[in-house]
């Protein structure tokens, strides 16, 4: 069983790519930003202070969460509602970024995150994985782009897919939830040190998938001979 941790900020690619790779090297692909977006939908839904910790904390027993693989695309259902594309809006992912700053919800997620690792062979993204929930981790990875650079893919992202999307607020957006991700007390977004920085600002999608390749491979390779 191998486990891959890939941690970064919002929009450096990290779950285009993990899904891909994991369907590649056969690995079960797990999002955790998903786990948290869909707390927070369920959140805004009640129309909670998502500030509010307590609140918020309160919200949990009413939150019952499952993954499902369809054609290994993981879809997530929140009470048994399939929410795969209602926690992809903007709004949900400043409501994860804020409810995931509660340590009573990091805790709520971090049993389920812990047993797919255990059972299962996993590419696991999110922005604790290598420091926080797998921190024995076989091949760490910390992936990023410049906020502008982000900003920009999110955006494209956004027109594809015919929602209403302004640059400028995409962008306020990625640098609010970077301060909110780095600047937290539970689980800060930081590089694990023995995590691998790959930062794929001037790389594109195939560019940045080649350079991940090499080094799960390396890591496969340097396994198979101490065999
Ligand atoms: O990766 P994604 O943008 O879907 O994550 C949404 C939010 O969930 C992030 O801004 C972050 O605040 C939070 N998150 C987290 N820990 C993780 C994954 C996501 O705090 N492992």
């Amino acid at each position: 069983m191998i486990s891959i941790a890939i941690d970064g900020p919002s929009g450096a690619g990290k779950s285009t790519l993990a899904r891909r790779l994991a369907a590649h090297y056969g690995y079960l692909y797990v999002d955790t930003g998903a786990m948290y977006r869909a707390v927070g939908l369920y959140g805004l839904r009640q129309g909670t202070d998502l500030a509010d910790g307590a609140a918020v904390a309160a919200l949990l027993p009413g939150v019952q969460l499952r993954l499902g693989y369809r054609d290994g695309v993981q879809h997530i259902y929140l009470n048994g509602e399939d929410v795969s594309e209602a926690i992809r809006a903007e709004q949900v992912g400043m409501a994860a970024s804020a409810v995931s700053a509660h340590p009573a919800v990091r805790a709520f997620l971090l049993d389920t995150q812990r047993a797919l690792a255990k059972t299962n062979s996993v590419l696991m993204d999110g922005r604790d994985i290598g420091t926080v929930v797998l921190p024995d981790a076989d091949v760490k990875i910390f992936l990023t782009a410049a906020p502008e650079v982000r900003a920009r893919r999110r955006y494209d992202q956004l027109r594809e897919k015919g929602l209403p999307a302004d640059y400028e607020t995409v962008l306020a957006d990625v640098k609010q939830r970077d301060y909110n991700d780095t600047h937290r007390a539970a689980a800060p977004l930081c590089q694990a040190p023995d995590a691998l920085l790959v930062d794929t600002s001037k790389l594109d999608f195939e560019q940045s998938f080649q350079v991940l390749c090499r080094i799960i491979d390396r890591h496969r390779k340097d396994r198979e001979e101490e065999r």
